[in-house]
């Protein structure tokens, strides 16, 4: 999935810092200080925003190498160099197969429960900011 917050964020910053040099030069000293705290405020709040980007991210999640019972699941032997893609989860002995894609989730709500519906992306923090940033409606079709 292509992350259209994040690319709208670093157009948007583009657009700003060239509006600001094509206009700043032309402009009186006490327009071209407004002009410049406004260019400045608005890099602030695209600043907040990365922080609250940053913190949810997709993450995939892959299924188990092994059932309950200790039976390989996953499809590959390891005798035959498929292993590499194998790794233990959170250093609990549980270990995940990369050719098992399961289900994304979002790297901050799903710390909330796996259960929980929240966890799953786009997760509504991130749907909403890229909604107001892509200017995309949910379910809009647009
Ligand atoms: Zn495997
Ligand atoms: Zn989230």
């Amino acid at each position: 999935m292509t992350d259209d917050a994040t690319a709208v964020l670093a157009s948007l910053r583009e657009e700003m810092t060239e509006s600001a040099n094509a206009l700043l030069p032309g402009l009186d000293p006490g327009r071209a200080y407004a002009a410049g705290g406004l260019h400045a405020c608005a890099l602030k709040a695209l600043a907040a925003l990365d922080v609250v980007l940053e913190r949810h991210r997709p993450v995939q999640l892959y299924g188990r190498v092994e059932d309950y019972r200790g039976n390989i699941v996953c499809g590959q032997d390891a005798d035959a160099g498929d292993w590499d893609q194998h790794f233990e989860g959170d250093d609990d002995g549980i270990w995940y197969c990369k050719s098992r894609p399961t289900v994304t989730v979002c790297s901050s709500c799903s710390d909330e429960g796996d259960a929980d519906l929240r966890a799953a992306w786009p997760c509504p923090t991130y749907a909403g900011i890229a909604r107001e940033l892509t200017g995309r409606g949910a379910g809009s079709g647009n």
